[in-house]
């Protein structure tokens, strides 16, 4: 194992998480933008949550702002390797060390925190002289696509970072559980970007789904600024009436 508590350590240990981020990112967008935007789209064109088309010329500054993001989420990555050889986390690796039934219990607590703490933070992010330093660069794509995921100004990136070096010194998680946590949010940025939903038709009408944040959904924060802040559900987006009224 590298040892991220030395330099050289840290050094590598961001270099290695930075290139599986990257290849992450590049594996992921370029299989949806195949299946969603290349040649055969009409399976899939009734899907589409915009009106207008993705175009070409964000692909760049998308690409550009993701590769910063990367790197800044691979340092975060090192810190939270750091921290956990210091014993400064909660992360565990004994299955039965908090019962079974805590493995499930910790993924939700932890994803509901990690709304908790986007939602107040997105809204922060909208104020407009915060929004114009910190927030811009990801609104500057009105029409998003599997590119946008991780279009982030480096000081957006930094705050989404902190949560969980931050959660994890709080809130014990197994670290297979960890790993089940990144995959949904890798997933959900991708998803929630995708400019297709992928949900089945109606899907935000069911008594599930209406708690599940899809393209739709998250496609109207893009279009209208000022509604739909959250991240992975929808109860906070209602509690505090800022879910987009239906249709629009
Ligand atoms: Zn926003
Ligand atoms: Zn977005």
């Amino acid at each position: 194992m590298i040892d991220v508590t030395k330099t050289e350590g840290f050094l590598l240990g961001t270099l290695i998480l930075f290139i599986i981020l990257v290849v992450r990112y590049f594996v992921f967008g370029a299989v949806l933008h195949w299946v969603f935007f290349a040649g055969k789209t009409s399976r899939w064109a009734s899907r589409k949550v915009y009106s207008r088309d993705y175009e070409k010329k964000q692909f760049r500054s998308e690409v550009a702002w993701s590769m910063a993001s990367s790197l800044i989420f691979a340092i975060s990555g090192a810190v939270l390797g750091w921290q956990y050889l210091k014993g400064y986390t909660l992360i565990y690796l004994d299955w039965g060390l908090h019962g079974w039934w805590y493995l499930p219990v910790s993924l939700v607590l932890v994803m509901v925190l990690h709304e908790a703490y986007y939602y107040l933070l997105h809204r922060w992010m909208h104020i407009p002289s915060v929004y114009r330093i910190v927030h811009k660069v990801h609104h500057d794509s009105h029409v998003t696509s599997p590119w946008t995921a991780f279009s982030f100004h480096p000081l957006e990136a930094v705050i989404q970072s902190l949560f969980l070096p931050l959660v994890l010194m709080i809130v014990p998680m197994h670290a297979v559980v960890l790993l089940v946590l990144l995959m949904i949010m890798t997933v959900s940025g991708f998803i929630n970007h995708l400019g297709y939903e992928v949900y089945p038709e109606g899907f935000d009408k069911h008594p599930l789904g209406k708690w599940l944040i899809g393209a739709t959904h998250h496609a109207r924060h893009h279009k209208q600024f000022r509604y739909n802040f959250g991240l992975y559900f929808t109860f906070l987006d209602r509690a505090f009436h800022t879910e987009a009224p239906s249709g629009k």
